[in-house]
């Protein structure tokens, strides 16, 4: 046990002053820099998974771990963020209005869970209606779309009003469900102006199904209109839609990424 420490000690000696400890230099090199399996190219960084992969790796933000509403405000400076928190969950309150994060965030990974209800009432977009609004502009949609018909840029997963999810990939009301996104935000040409020289783009897992792969955003999410991109800063908070019906949200995370 103690020859162990003391090898991994040294190897972590050798590797901090830069001596080559496994890798060649005599390769051609990447675009990145450095060689092909070049021995000094960075080692990522040492982070914990979650105990199940749902669960946030040690360096995720958790922005709702069941027991309150610290993270989250109003959307409305002058309201109380007043969803309800019971039973280790997020529940939107009909005409309660949209909520937000209190931190702002760009390029991220996103982890919810969401469940509609399970006594259904309603069709269409009326029934089990929420949404998760990247950047308070980019909606991915929450609905029950489990038997339940609706035009199909409108239903569970898709960008809404943009791009469909690839597949219907929905549990039934009532049932636990999961979004693991990964998103890029777009970059516009300088402040203030609604060209973008980079666009956004999603990538949407719904329970664990990708049904957006890397989709290429095409604007602000709009009803009844294309959308158009307009100018909005770096970072902004991450908002989940109040659309009247009862929905329940436990689990969620975020892990900001670079652009
Ligand atoms: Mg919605």
């Amino acid at each position: 046990m103690k020859r162990t420490i003391l090898i991994l000690v040294g190897l972590g000696v050798i590797c901090t002053i830069g001596i080559p400890v496994d890798g060649y230099q005599d390769t051609p090199l990447k675009p990145n820099g450095y060689h092909v399996h070049d021995e000094f190219e960075p080692r990522p960084t040492v982070i914990t998974p979650g105990k199940t992969d749902d669960m946030p790796p040690s360096d995720a933000i958790v922005l709702f771990d069941g027991s309150n509403m610290d993270q989250w405000e109003h959307i409305n400076p002058k309201r109380k963020a007043d969803w309800q928190v019971a039973d280790g969950l997020l529940a939107s309150v009909d005409k309660a209005g949209y909520i937000q994060t209190k931190q702002k965030f760009g390029s991220m990974q996103f982890h919810i869970e969401w469940s509609t209800p399970s006594e259904v009432k309603g069709s269409s977009q009326g029934r089990g209606n929420s949404g998760v609004f990247l950047m308070g502009t980019y909606e991915i949609q929450v609905l029950d779309s489990y038997n339940n018909d609706t035009y199909p840029d409108g239903q569970a997963s898709a960008v809404y009003g943009q791009k469909k999810p690839d597949v219907n990939a929905s549990r039934g009301p009532g049932q636990w469900q999961s979004y693991d996104i990964i998103f890029h935000r777009p970059i516009f040409k300088a402040e203030g102006s609604n060209e973008v020289v980079k666009p956004g783009t999603v990538t949407v897992l719904h329970n664990g199904v990708l049904v957006q792969d890397h989709w290429v955003i095409e604007g602000v999410t709009n009803h009844k209109q294309l959308a158009k991109y307009r100018y909005h800063p770096d970072a902004m908070p991450i908002q989940l839609q109040d659309h009247g019906n009862p929905v329940h949200f436990r689990n969620i995370w975020v892990r900001p990424l670079p652009d």
